[in-house]
């Protein structure tokens, strides 16, 4: 059906009558949508098919993958692009007299996640199936994603996410393939044939069904599988009160929990995290049984790969069913489970690693929690063997103490693999914060700088780009990003320089013309673009540019000849509901936004922007038309970082601290062609541990920071009172945790360079051409070839 744009439009609109029941003349973009999903699907469908029975025929290793998020995006057009067809549909629909542009505009995003760990899962799942890997991924089918944001008189309003709403054109429902899960009830052991045996009684039990999205490799016949799990009532509730079984059955996979950096240590989350986990399994089991005559050697043929903390009750669950299920013995399901999990590490920050009260654990999951105390009894006595008598180290190590689970702690004893996101993040890992584990087992750490989908970030969200890129060198890059590095012969070539900011440019007149479309400000597309997209964090620093950008409008206040080279400032980012500072920083983005931007003295030399409800679908725009990429985490919190690569594979100047990636990206581009300001890591670890910073000192030393702190609580914002005293508090009362005020000084002298370097045209597009032919060791590619190499022991098909 895809053979020709003829036979493609002859199915397109047999298939528009079939399935709308309504003539073409009649038909929505809707109803085009449908369509034309539904015939993609159909249209892999063999292959997927094909690829499944290859990889269990062939008994070769398997990767699963476990994520509690996954922040798809739209599929459509990805799946245009990797099933190489993208170019005839386009002009096949045209003459149909449809847009494709438009009817990508009815699907909605998939955001099943928060940020950048449910990006990286998105990924790396395109990079699994574009390299013929087998590696699939397991997830949970929330019935809402994340909230929508609104910005109402600038502040944040969240609105529930409805994805599902009109139906998802991608997955399958395999409801012959549902499966069980247990919650609370009570365990019962008893000797049978001299075995201590367990079982788990009067538990209320869960329907898992699963839904199949395949995953379409670039230009491979290879589909893997994301199988987004959905919890439904078991068939014969045994339950008195059948409504309140069922309202909270559908709670499970109900909605996301929209925070990604605060334990939120509710129940409903451990009952996420368990039902994904045992879904996940059990339906991993059944498959291998299939083929393998006892499962003695499952770890040999598959590996469970968990992304941070949240599925770490694989581990439990896999030794459950090995010993309750299977009849192990606990050495050999160890050895098993041990050698089956690998596990990720996403953070160092000590408020978002995972830990569960006891109290709440135990009754939900009592033959789960039965057997993590076992594990940290056995790990605990082997801790007394090693170093008898030390208690401290002891408990400090334990995965139970303090009447709390610690899952990073189980994550690290049960499994074989420990990896950290870039590699200053890996080394902090090592030599701090994981220091006595990784004293113990030194072999299991290791490092996997992250990636990105370089085809969705590139080829797909930028087509002028593209265009240029494969005109220069060929198409080649496509398949393998290291290509790009072709792109340096072109750093003299001043027509193909110049050629580069045309196209700047003109993605930047798109954006602009989307930002006076949603927020009514005009901007001038030949300023200087300066953009920060991502959560809103303290950590992250948002609050680091707003009080630059109060400082730059001070200047030019006070001085009508201050010089400026004009910029527009662009924020994106959602906090979450419970987040009150975050939400303090979102609606001083927005004071001073009105405050700038209505200034007649400030013309167009200044505007501050703020796009609402920032996603998948709105990066795509926003990544193109950048010219400055703010990557100010304090040093040493972001672990890694993946906007700042999206960037810099658009061409766009990094301004950041020696952070997460963004310090393989300063060794990658070299001095020249990244702005670096600020206290390095182990600066800012150096004061957390020995003090001796007063952020009142700067406070008083420094006019500039004295001015803009001043103005938070000065009436300088009308109408808005006492809103930002607690931003004023976290600096100077609270002695500025995240070094704002130590960094500012720093961060303005560089950003004057930005804009000096900015003057010079020609030599600005030089430095972004560093970047773009850079960029390529940033593809998920890459990551996941070394995941499958150093890691999981897989091997390409095909
Ligand atoms: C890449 C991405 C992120 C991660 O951004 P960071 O700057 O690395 O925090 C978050 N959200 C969306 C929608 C993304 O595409």
């Amino acid at each position: 059906m895809f053979s020709s744009k003829e036979q493609f439009k002859k199915t397109f609109l047999k298939r528009l009558e079939m399935l709308c029941g309504k003539s073409f003349a009649e038909s929505t973009p809707r109803d085009h949508y449908q369509t034309l999903g539904q015939m993609i699907r159909e249209f892999v469908s063999n292959d997927w098919i094909t690829t499944n029975e290859r990889y269990w025929a062939s008994k070769r290793k398997q990767v699963y993958y476990l994520s509690i998020e996954y922040l798809l995006g739209k599929l459509l057009r990805q799946n245009l692009i990797n099933l190489g067809v993208e170019a005839m549909v386009e002009r096949g629909l045209q003459e149909l007299g449809i847009n494709l542009t438009e009817i990508e505009e009815i699907e909605p995003d998939a955001g099943l996640g928060n940020g950048g760990l449910g990006r990286l899962a998105a990924c790396f799942l395109d990079s699994l199936a574009s390299l013929n890997l087998p590696g699939h991924g397991h997830g949970i089918r929330y019935k809402h994603g994340l909230f929508e944001q609104k910005i109402v008189d600038g502040y944040q309003v969240e609105l529930p996410e409805q994805w599902l709403r009109s139906g998802n054109v991608w997955e399958v429902r395999k409801a012959d393939l549902a499966v069980s899960i247990s919650f609370w009830g009570n365990v019962e052991a008893k000797i049978e044939n001299d075995r201590l045996i367990f079982r788990h009684l009067n538990a209320e039990k869960v329907t898992a069904v699963p839904y199949d999205i395949p995953v379409v490799g670039f230009n491979t016949n290879t589909v893997n599988t994301l199988r987004l799990w959905s919890a439904e009532p078991a068939q014969f509730p045994f339950h008195q009160d059948v409504l309140k079984y069922k309202r909270e059955t559908e709670a499970i996979s109900e909605l996301l929990y929209p925070d990604d950096t605060h334990d939120e240590g509710k129940i409903l989350r451990l009952k996420q995290q368990y039902f994904l986990v045992s879904a996940c399994i059990q339906s991993i089991l059944r498959s291998y049984k299939k083929q393998h005559a006892n499962l003695e050697q499952l770890h040999e043929y598959v590996c469970l790969h968990i992304n941070d903390t949240h599925p770490v009750l694989a581990i439990p669950e896999l030794m459950r069913i090995l010993m309750d299920e299977e009849g192990f013995g606990w050495d050999e399901a160890w050895h098993i489970t041990t050698n089956a999990i690998s596990y990720t590490n996403h953070t160092t920050l000590s408020e978002a690693l995972e830990k569960w009260p006891v109290h709440i654990f135990q009754p939900l999951l009592p033959r789960i929690y039965m057997i993590i105390e076992e594990i940290n009894e056995r790990f605990c006595r082997m801790l007394w063997e090693e170093t008898p008598g030390n208690w401290e180290r002891i408990s400090s190590l334990a995965i139970i103490a303090d009447h709390q689970v610690k899952m990073a702690h189980l994550a690290i004893v049960g499994s074989f693999s420990v990896n950290g996101v870039a590699r200053l993040h890996t080394e902090i890992l090592k030599e701090r914060v994981m220091k006595p584990f990784f004293q113990l087992y030194p072999d299991k750490f290791n490092n996997k700088t992250n990636g990105i989908a370089y085809r969705r970030w590139l080829l797909q969200a930028n087509p002028r780009l593209s265009a240029l890129i494969t005109e220069a060198i060929g198409a080649e890059w496509t398949q393998s990003a290291d290509k790009l590095k072709q792109l340096l012969q072109f750093q003299q070539d001043e027509p193909f320089l110049q050629h580069l900011k045309k196209i700047k440019t003109d993605n930047k007149k798109q954006l602009a013309e989307m930002i006076y479309k949603q927020n009514g400000i005009a901007v001038d597309s030949e300023a200087i673009f300066d953009v920060q997209v991502k959560r809103l964090h303290a950590y992250k620093r948002q609050l680091l540019n707003v009080l630059h950008i109060m400082y730059l409008y001070n200047r030019m206040k006070a001085d009508s000849s201050f010089e400026i080279v004009p910029r527009v400032f662009i924020f994106g980012a959602k906090a979450s509901p419970g987040y009150y500072y975050a939400k303090k920083i979102i609606k001083l983005i927005n004071t001073v936004a009105d405050k700038v931007n209505t200034d007649p003295q400030i013309g167009n030399r200044l505007k501050v922007v703020f796009l609402e409800n920032y996603r998948v679908s709105l990066a795509e725009r926003i990544f193109p038309a950048a010219d400055v990429s703010e990557q100010i985490s304090t040093a040493s919190k972001e672990a890694s970082g993946t906007g700042n690569m999206k960037f810099m594979l658009n061409g766009a100047l990094t301004i950041g601290t020696l952070d997460g990636a963004n310090v393989e990206i300063h060794e990658l581009v070299g001095e020249d062609n990244i702005f670096i300001f600020g206290l390095t890591a182990a600066e800012v670890l150096r004061y957390y541990q020995h003090g001796g910073y007063e952020s009142v000192e700067y406070y008083h030393h420094d006019q500039r920071i004295r001015e803009v702190v001043d103005q938070l609580v000065n009436g300088f914002f009308p109408n808005v009172s006492n809103e930002f005293e607690p931003i004023f508090d976290s600096l100077l009362g609270e002695n500025d945790q995240y070094f704002v005020l130590k960094d500012f000084a720093s961060y303005t002298t560089t950003q004057k360079k930005v804009s000096e370097a900015f003057k010079d045209s020609i030599r600005w597009q030089q430095k972004s051409l560093m970047n773009i032919a850079h960029a390529g060791y940033f593809s998920s590619d890459r990551t996941i070839k070394e995941y499958a190499r150093d890691i999981w022991g897989i091997l390409p098909y095909q």
